[in-house]
């Protein structure tokens, strides 16, 4: 078999984990990043059991471990702080493997560490063209243009081949959700992670450290109503009448950046166009309710480099989609549904029921890690 070489776009969780698994495997590739330096949000990502599963593959558990905070538990509750359901993380299924959290900046550093210096940071692709051969490539740096035989977009949600290759298609689905993120210093709060829920708005608080929270909310916004003025005082509107620690919260925060965004999906999973893959978000964004956007793109960056690994171009594209679809689909849908009926828990009829069925079947989210963890 000839070897491979391979042309990845995107220096982001997806991008830096296959080349992290090529490197691991002996496959060239060449990464490049439209951006002039590595450039993480200063906000938390939770990486649950799966999450952690694909790290240790990758010979990256032990140091995440070292720069991680180990949650134990979900709680979901209503806004005045009582709980409406709690699970264990540490029970079967889910203590296959660890769930933790921590600072995106440092998943990151971890991910960059030997490879940095590989990346073409500043460039972009101009044109690719598929062809028997491979794709023909026209880089903004001219030295990386020219033949690969595949091109891996790992661009992200907003991924411009994924356009490219699908002109004709609106891929992204906007939920009509503004959502708000940040980390705060929160000396000895000894929490696990706590979903507070009222109607259409939640306020989530997720350790990441011993005295540090991960932070995030969100509230149903057809109208985008949200979109301008001070994120601060969004908060404060939405969620100054929270109980708990959501005042405490809210205090501590002060003027402290904040990310505002809209909740967006694509409308189905892209996994590849001729010899152009999708990988991570560009090919299966969805909303965060499991936390499955770096468990997948790790499962998908160590699926495509293994197919890369055992079989020429086409058979290994067409494996990575046999393999990657169920799961990936699964996914997708279980993460959006919930999001696309949160119009309808406006209506306080609407959240009751909610709510029940949390009291009944437990966290949304453990649910869906169960079924994924004996999957
Ligand atoms: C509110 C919110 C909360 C979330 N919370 C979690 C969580 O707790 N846990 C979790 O696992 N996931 C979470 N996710 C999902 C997670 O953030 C994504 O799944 C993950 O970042 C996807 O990684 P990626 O590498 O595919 O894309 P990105 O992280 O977006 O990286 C894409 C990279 O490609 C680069 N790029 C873009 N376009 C080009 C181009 N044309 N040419 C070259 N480079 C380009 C970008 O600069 C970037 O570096 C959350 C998402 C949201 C919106």
């Amino acid at each position: 078999m000839k070897p491979h070489r391979i042309l990845i776009s995107g220096a982001g969780i997806a991008g830096l984990a296959l080349a992290r698994c090529l490197q691991q495997l002996g496959i060239e590739h060449v990464i490049i990043e439209k951006n002039n330096q590595s450039n993480p949000s200063s906000s938390g990502i939770a990486l649950p059991f799966n999450a952690m599963q694909a790290l240790r593959k990758m010979g990256l558990a032990e140091t995440i471990l070292e720069s991680s905070h180990q949650v134990n538990e979900i709680i979901y509750a209503k806004r005045n702080g009582r709980t409406i359901s709690r699970a264990s993380l540490l029970e079967a299924p889910l203590n296959q493997d660890k769930f933790v959290a921590m600072r995106r900046s440092k998943l990151h550093e971890i991910l960059l560490d030997g490879i940095e210096s590989h990346i073409h940071f500043g460039t972009t692709i101009q044109s690719a063209k598929s062809s028997d051969e491979g794709v023909n490539v026209t880089c903004s740096n001219a030295a990386l243009s020219g033949q690969y035989d595949a091109v891996v977009s790992a661009e992200g949600i907003h991924s411009t081949l994924r356009d490219q290759c699908f002109p004709d298609e609106n891929t992204l689905l906007d939920h009509n959700i503004s959502n708000w993120r940040f980390v705060i210093d929160y000396p000895n709060h000894e929490l696990q992670p706590t979903y507070m829920l009222e109607n259409t708005e939640l306020f989530l608080t997720y350790p990441i450290g011993p005295n540090t929270l991960y932070c995030y909310a969100h509230v149903y916004d057809d109208s985008e109503q949200f979109k301008n003025g001070s994120p601060q005082t969004h908060l404060r509107n939405l969620f100054g009448k929270f109980g708990g620690n959501v005042n405490n919260i809210l205090d501590c925060l002060g003027d402290q950046p904040v990310i505002c965004s809209r909740l967006r999906s694509v409308r189905k999973p892209y996994y590849a166009k001729e010899r152009i893959v999708f990988i991570g978000d560009a090919g299966s964004a969805c909303s965060p309710l499991l936390q499955q956007g770096a468990a997948s793109a790790f499962e998908d960056a160590l699926c495509f480099a293994e197919q890369c690994h055992k079989h020429d171009m086409d058979k290994a594209i067409f494996e990575y989609q046999r393999i990657r679809s169920p799961r990936v689909e699964w996914v997708v849908k279980t993460s959006d549904d919930p999001i696309k009926k949160l119009k309808m828990m406006a209506n306080p009829i609407g959240a009751t029921i909610r709510n029940m069925i949390i009291r009944r079947k437990g966290p949304l989210n453990v649910q869906g890690w169960k079924h994924l963890a004996v999957k």
